[in-house]
């Protein structure tokens, strides 16, 4: 893993996603819009070179940072910030009961490549996470927050909001990063509710009516829920009254949970 032919001549790993945010003014309002008073207990996943640490710490919180480039972790340890702890782990791996409070507040500059399975990692314990401030790829940013009927509308984003309201924050441009990522970035809140938004009994089903519905976005619900639900899908129609041509791009959370209720009869 930490093989030096694994870094490009800038000393940084393309693999793990290390574009550092160079902009000190960025990092203040990714800080500033996550909340974080005095006392609070943040996750910070991926510090790198600790932009977003040192505005943390500076907010007064106790920063738990895990961090899976040991030279990084050895770098800002280093530093003896106080307020700080630094664990060099793969976040997907990480045993989240090894984390020193059950509630923190996440902030993050997730890298592009794995920024989505951390971000279902965190929605997997919504309890620990009330809110999640976290700078992604910004298209998928805008599939995080879109609504339905948009352009962005589809399955992460009707997942995400069975667990948390999200909402676009900042728009951060490539040249506020060293290097520049070939892409723009944005960073999103989420506030996370302990339990699912709208009555479900089984996460599983949700996700499976969800992602049917949507295997084949421009193709009618009687079509695309067939394919999972067999002959079950009329039904699951009927029952709740959605008319079989509409498309998943514009059903409501409310509407998959109702699939969902009716699917968990079923099952
Ligand atoms: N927070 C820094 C900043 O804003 O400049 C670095 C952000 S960089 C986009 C992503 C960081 O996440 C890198 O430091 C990288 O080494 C780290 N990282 C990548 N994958 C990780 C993982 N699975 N677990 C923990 N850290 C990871």
């Amino acid at each position: 893993m930490s093989g030096r032919g694994d870094r490009s001549g800038a000393g940084r790993r393309r693999a793990l996603g290390q574009n550092f945010l160079i902009d000190p003014d960025v990092a203040r309002r990714t800080v500033e819009a996550a909340g974080v008073v005095q006392g609070d207990r943040v996750l910070e996943i991926g510090p790198g070179r600790g932009i977003l640490t040192s505005p943390l710490l500076g907010a007064g919180a106790g920063v738990f940072a895990v961090e899976i480039d040991e030279r990084l972790a050895d770098e800002l340890e280093r530093r003896h910030l106080p307020g700080l702890t630094v664990r060099r782990a793969d976040f997907l791996r990480f045993d989240l009961d090894e984390l020193p409070s059950s509630r923190m507040t996440v902030v993050a500059n997730l890298p592009y490549s794995t920024g989505t399975a951390i971000l279902e990692r965190l929605l997997g314990a919504p309890a620990r996470f009330p809110r999640i401030v976290v700078m992604l790829q910004k298209e998928v940013a805008a599939r995080l927050a879109a609504e339905p009927g948009a352009r962005a509308y589809g399955s992460l984003s009707v997942l995400t909001a069975l667990w948390a309201r999200a909402a676009l924050v900042l728009d951060v441009p490539p040249a506020c990063f060293r290097p520049p990522p070939k892409v723009d970035s944005a960073v999103v809140r989420l506030d996370v509710s302990p339990t699912p938004r709208v009555p479900v009994r089984d996460a599983e089903v949700f996700r499976r009516v969800v992602r049917a519905a949507f295997a084949q976005k421009r193709k009618m619900l009687r079509n695309t829920l067939r394919a999972a639900f067999g002959d079950d899908a009329e039904a699951l129609l009927e029952r709740t009254g959605i008319d079989g041509r509409r498309r998943a791009e514009t059903l409501s959370l409310e509407e998959f949970a109702a699939l969902t209720r009716e699917a968990e009869r079923l099952a």
